[in-house]
């Protein structure tokens, strides 16, 4: 059986804990991978590399820099088809849409790319009599990324690309149910000549999460995984002195308002919620029909539903692949049962769901939950997998009352004809990224992405302008060079701009 081991220093190593966990083909239902868990002296181990790498790295020109990472760009534009095909195999989801993840995360790079450029300093020329004043931005040191299983390769690329980019060493904790992808990215680096210890992977569990959160000699720590686990990390991580930025989980409404046009937003809605069997954390769980429209919504949206091509992810017919662990399905289908009891209607049942071939597999079929209050447990807890609630509300206001008493800000999407509609959506919802008739809002690679609420712990949100700044601190220079000889005598005043 293939094991996955950590890479540290440049060079794949071999995990020494003697603790490690399944890696399943969550298609078939077989485990096709053992990795292994590190221990804190193997989080060390990294760490140490990453710091020994550090103070070449950083002094390294911006020219040299962005010399390696155009060299990345281009490797991982060329290893595109391998590490969709890693990522499916472990993830789950289907082929097209691993490559659209992987497409998603080159754009950070080609962010990155830029670096010279993001990095430019403020200069201001005689703030005082033959004083002049500048800015510029320096690396932390080492950081750390814990990354979820949802999107094995683009979830890092948010942090790694620009961190290093930076001048920063890094030290990736990746999702321990599909830790491949990593290893692949991190052979990638080497190649594109990437000086040993800038880069290193720590497979494992919470025992190797805890020990990054608590080494001295991490600065930062980039964290994108679910709320309870965010909030951890995040206090965690402050409390030992970090900087931290920890991104949640998310319940993303999209409303459907009577003037938008039914069957574009039953499209876009249903691609939505079940892309990626819902595990992605901008998926549309919850659609809020706005008066008249719920009705025609609820036929369009099953209909639709119950047309997806559900199979294994490697299949180049399927369109919505498995959930990622056989106790996901589980969880799921629970929730489901639930709902039904509480009184909802599953207008479109995916409990029963089989692929033939692949019954060992780890599938759900498209659900679609009809009726949904606020207060049952289906709309409050975020689900992660193929079910779709929907709830009514009379006006537009008042899906953005629902919305903003939410507890997750992550995403919304309105979906409307209405320019005064939208605007007025967009400026009163309290969520961090809204799409009008965009079902996805993902900002590109050139903006912050980041929610609101408990969507997000730290006040940076990670790539664009955000992440440059999350991944370096400002200084600011005050500078004069008198004449030789030019001393005029000491003077005890606080100064002032003569
Ligand atoms: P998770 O929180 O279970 O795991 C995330 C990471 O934390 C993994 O590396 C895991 O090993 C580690 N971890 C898990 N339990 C831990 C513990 N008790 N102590 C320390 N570390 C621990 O999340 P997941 O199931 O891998 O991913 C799905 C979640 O991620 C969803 O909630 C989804 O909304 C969220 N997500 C959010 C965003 C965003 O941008 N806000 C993006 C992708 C995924």
């Amino acid at each position: 059986m293939k094991v996955v081991g950590h890479w540290t220093g440049g060079k794949p190593v071999e995990g020494i804990s003697g603790r490690s966990g399944p890696v399943f083909d969550p298609a078939s239902g077989e485990q096709t991978a053992e990795v292994a868990f590190a221990g804190a002296d193997e989080v060390d181990a990294a760490v140490r590399a990453a710091t020994d790498a550090f103070d070449p790295w950083s002094g390294a020109s911006l020219s040299a820099r962005t010399k390696v990472l155009f060299a990345f760009r281009e490797l991982v534009n060329a290893h595109v088809e391998k590490l969709a095909a890693v990522l499916s195999d472990e993830h789950g989801k289907v082929i097209s849409d691993a490559r659209g993840e992987v497409q998603r995360g080159l754009e950070v790079v080609e962010f990155a790319c830029g670096i010279p450029q993001l990095l430019k300093g403020e200069y201001s020329d005689q703030v005082s009599t033959g004083v002049d004043m500048f800015s510029y931005r320096q690396p932390l040191g080492v950081v750390g990324g814990i990354t979820p299983f949802n999107f094995p390769v683009m979830v890092p690329m948010w942090m790694h690309p620009v961190a290093i980019a930076c001048g920063n060493t890094f030290v990736l904790k990746p999702s321990e149910r599909d830790p491949s992808a990593s290893m692949l990215v991190a052979e990638l680096w080497a190649e594109a000549g990437l000086p040993d210890g800038v880069f290193n992977v720590v497979n494992g569990d919470k025992v190797a999460v805890d020990a990054l959160l608590d080494h001295p000699g991490v600065a930062a720590v980039s964290f994108v995984g679910s709320t309870p686990i965010a909030k951890y990390v995040y206090s965690r991580a402050t409390a030992s002195g970090k900087r931290a930025q920890a991104l949640g989980g998310a319940k993303n409404h999209a409303v459907v308002l009577p003037d938008a046009d039914v069957d574009f937003a039953a499209d876009h809605v249903v691609a939505a919620a079940f892309g990626s069997a819902g595990e992605r954390c901008m998926a549309i769980s919850a659609t809020v029909a706005v008066g008249e429209a719920a009705d025609a919504l609820v036929e369009v949206l099953r209909d639709k539903g119950a047309a997806i091509r559900v199979g294994p992810g490697r299949d180049e017919q399927s369109e919505m692949g498995p959930v990622i662990t056989r106790h996901a399905r589980d969880r799921i289908v629970g929730y489901i049962d639930r709902s039904e009891e509480a009184g909802a209607h599953v207008a479109l049942d995916g409990r029963s769901f089989r692929v033939a071939g692949h019954e060992n597999g780890f599938f759900v079929g498209p659900t679609i939950i009809d009726r949904v209050t606020p207060a049952m447990e289906v709309y409050r807890d975020e689900i992660f997998g193929p079910v779709l609630s929907v709830l009514r509300a009379g006006t537009a206001d008042e899906a953005v009352a629902l919305i903003n008493a939410n507890p997750y800000g992550n995403g919304t999407a309105l979906f409307t004809s209405s320019g005064e509609a939208a605007r007025r959506f967009h400026r009163g919802v309290n969520v961090g990224m809204v799409g009008i008739n965009v079902p996805i809002p993902v900002p590109m690679a050139y903006y912050s992405f980041g929610g609101w609420k408990d969507s997000l712990f730290g006040e940076r949100r990670v790539h664009g302008p955000e992440g440059i700044s999350f991944y370096t601190r400002a200084k600011v220079v005050t500078s004069r060079w008198p004449a030789p000889r030019a001393s005029t005598g000491a003077s005890y005043h606080f100064p002032t701009t003569s």
